[in-house]
């Protein structure tokens, strides 16, 4: 079948003026032609796969992450920050390995076809995109309910990738940036009433992913994640796979102003432990390797703060202005999920 009719048979004829937009007119006009800027890309959009080049001493990273909607996004969520969040999602995984991204494979699966959606959604991604040097090289366009998936890819040394797996007795942990911001976020969405909401929707619906911050963790972390479901539960991924267990420290969690305003007034202190959507970076370095992680990511303006350190035995122990307090709740679960 000719892909046009296809096209059309699955979305429905979607008047463009004159003109139907057709099903390679719309990846045309809002996702192709726009060039290829990364090096290792060698063919993008337009055949039956796109080509990368993996240099010889390299190793592809890659990873993908789906948003559906009414569960990552309220309907009617702007388009333009879901193509930019749907592409940071997909980042932060390349961060939390220590990979520089390099390329991009976007799967829309779309209940009609909205040409201001588009317009604004693939603006958003294609931004974020050009900000990393990343092509968009390919993708599947489809009908049905709001779906959105990138596969992303990125280029690491060969054995530097950062991996969940190898923290040691002894190593600290650390955090990158601000956490819970994002958690607020979505309670403002929810209906509470920060005083000063703006950097929590923004850390919420356009998150930065810390790519630069990954890059330079490379051959000083033992080990990292992005904070994707809440401190607790990725550190939780980093200790199980790990074999070792942790005890942080809940005073030293590094919170905003709108965030320390939000526990005060409402006692929800384990709410930026277990809130989804940081995209900050939780790793783990030997003592020793301190004052080099400090001069790194100082050059970066990345703030980063030690949380806690890892022991011998198993299990997350959280300690609160002395003394070791229950944790309940432990991040988002899709197939358990209460929330
Ligand atoms: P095929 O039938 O071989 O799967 P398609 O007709 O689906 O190819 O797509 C044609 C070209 O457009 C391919 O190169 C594909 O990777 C690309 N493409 C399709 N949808 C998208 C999209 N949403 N974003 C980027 N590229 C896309
Ligand atoms: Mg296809």
């Amino acid at each position: 079948m000719q892909p046009d009719r296809c096209w059309l048979q699955c979305l429905g004829e979607v008047a463009e003026g004159p003109v139907a937009l057709t099903e390679f007119g719309l990846i045309e006009r809002f996702f192709a032609g726009r060039g290829l800027i990364n090096p290792c890309s060698t063919l993008g959009i337009g055949d039956d796969c796109a080509l990368l080049r993996v240099p010889d001493d390299r190793e592809l990273a890659v990873t993908t992450d789906t948003m559906v909607e009414n569960v990552h996004f309220f309907p009617g969520a702007d388009p333009g920050w879901l193509g930019h969040k749907l592409l940071a999602v997909n980042l932060s995984d390349l961060a939390g390995m220590g990979a520089q991204p390099v390329a991009a494979t976007l799967a829309l699966t779309l209940p009609a076809v909205d040409t201001a959606w588009l317009e604004a959604f693939s603006s958003g991604f294609m931004q974020l995109a050009r900000k990393f040097s990343l092509d968009l090289i390919g993708g599947d366009t489809t009908s049905g309910p709001l779906v959105l998936t990138v596969q992303a890819m990125g280029l690491v040394p060969a054995g530097a990738a950062l991996r969940r797996a190898t923290a040691r007795t002894g190593d600290l942990i650390y955090v990158t940036g601000e956490l819970g911001d994002a958690g607020l976020g979505l309670k403002v969405c929810q209906g509470f009433a920060s005083d000063d909401p703006a950097d929590a929707l923004r850390r919420l619906h356009r998150p930065e992913p810390r790519i630069a911050a990954g890059l330079a963790l490379r051959n000083i972390a033992s080990a990292c994640i992005d904070i994707s479901d809440g401190l607790a539960s990725d550190l939780g991924h980093i200790l199980r796979t790990s074999g070792v267990g942790a005890s942080i420290d809940w005073d030293r969690l590094p919170f905003s102003p709108a965030v320390t305003d939000y526990i005060a007034r409402t006692g929800d202190w384990q709410m930026p432990l277990t809130a989804g959507d940081d995209y900050e970076l939780c790793f783990t370095i030997p003592p020793e390797q301190e004052a080099m992680l400090a001069a790194r990511l100082q050059d970066l303006h990345c703030s980063c703060r030690q949380i806690g350190s890892i022991e011998a035995s198993p299990g997350l122990r959280l300690r609160k202005a002395g003394r070791e307090v229950p944790l309940k709740d432990r991040g988002y679960e899709h197939f358990t999920a209460a929330r």
